[in-house]
């Protein structure tokens, strides 16, 4: 597909650091704009953290974000793949949150991904800290329970915190679960490690049959085979990817506000989305990137980075769907 409208901006034409950044240099559109009908992948950005538990800070995350993503050039130098040329992708904007109220701010974001939704546009968000999963969840899994493949450190999947507040970064994957979103037997978890507070999220997950694969488990078996039973997992039906930048190590990735040593490097970051290509990816997400802990610059540059590897499997998924175009 070819046109010019939803191309990004070249850094041959402006340079990179010039202009207005939008995520990739793409063009900015709302959902009442008149070629809303085109877009096949939103990159979305979700400025909100209130479900933060310990240092906060991805309330920042999409603004520094889309000014890092005016790096990313059209051409995925690895795997060939020119996403721009397959799709039409455009930024979407930010949902606006309402910082001091979690269920409002909710059901503000799942409003929004249900005109994504019914705009038929997949959606690539940029969090915001990883409560935002589950209003974006509840808009995409409306119809039916998602399979996902979920990158991070943290299970994330805890009954509540403080004696009882059920919707914290700590608990989405729990009520997602609880609420039918996801099919726990199509859910896989990568690269879980560091102390815990004890073993009730694991032992959730083993209740419903969440696949948890700690970090141990990845470097011993090497990512393609971990990533090829994470494949087997979540098979051909609709799969969310969610990916929280804890992930990583964090040498690579220190702009987080909750670390844990002992990670993939930032190459293994990417190369966990590659093996991803060709599943039904419905939707994705980046998350947990705080620019308040990133004094480089640096994990930002890596979530888009990211984000980038996900829109290029994404984009393989959606033009290789003839029916749909
Ligand atoms: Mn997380
Ligand atoms: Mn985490």
């Amino acid at each position: 597909m070819s046109d010019d409208f939803f191309n990004p901006v070249s850094g041959m034409d402006l340079p990179r650091f010039a202009g207005v950044p939008s995520f990739m240099r793409l063009p900015v559109m709302d959902l009442n704009h008149d070629r809303i009908a085109d877009v096949d992948v939103g990159l979305i950005g979700v400025p909100w953290d209130s479900g933060t538990t310990n240092r906060p800070g991805p309330r920042h995350g999409p603004r520094q974000l889309r000014d890092a993503s005016t790096m990313i050039r059209a051409q995925n130098g690895a795997t060939g793949v020119r996403p721009f040329d397959l799709i039409n992708c455009a930024d979407l904007g930010d949902v606006g949150p309402n910082p001091a109220d979690i269920p409002d701010s909710m059901e503000r974001i799942t409003a929004f991904y249900k005109q994504v939704m019914a705009a038929g546009i997949t959606p690539l968000t940029a969090g915001g800290d990883h409560l935002t999963s589950l209003p974006v969840l509840r808009a995409l899994a409306k119809d039916a329970p998602l399979g996902m493949v979920h990158f991070d450190s943290h299970t994330d999947l805890y009954h509540s915190y403080f004696g009882g507040t059920m919707y914290t970064h700590g608990t989405p994957f729990r009520r997602a679960v609880e609420e039918g979103l996801l099919d726990p037997k199509r859910v896989v978890q990568i690269g879980i490690r560091g102390s815990t507070y004890d073993d009730e999220d694991t032992d959730f997950a083993k209740s419903v049959g969440i696949r948890v694969i700690r970090i141990e488990e990845f470097f011993a078996r090497g990512l393609a085979d971990v990533i090829a039973e994470a494949r087997e997992i979540v098979g051909t039906a609709p799969t969310y990817v969610s990916y929280d930048i804890d992930f990583v190590d964090p040498t690579f990735a220190p702009g987080t506000g909750t670390p844990e040593v002992g990670g993939p490097n930032s190459f293994q970051a990417l190369e966990v989305v590659r093996a991803l290509d060709g599943l039904n990816i419905v939707g994705a997400d980046l998350v947990e990137v705080s620019p308040p802990f990133d004094s480089s610059g640096g994990t930002a540059f890596l979530g888009v980075s990211i984000m980038f590897e996900l829109l290029c499997v994404m984009a393989n998924t959606i033009a290789s769907r003839p029916a749909e175009r």
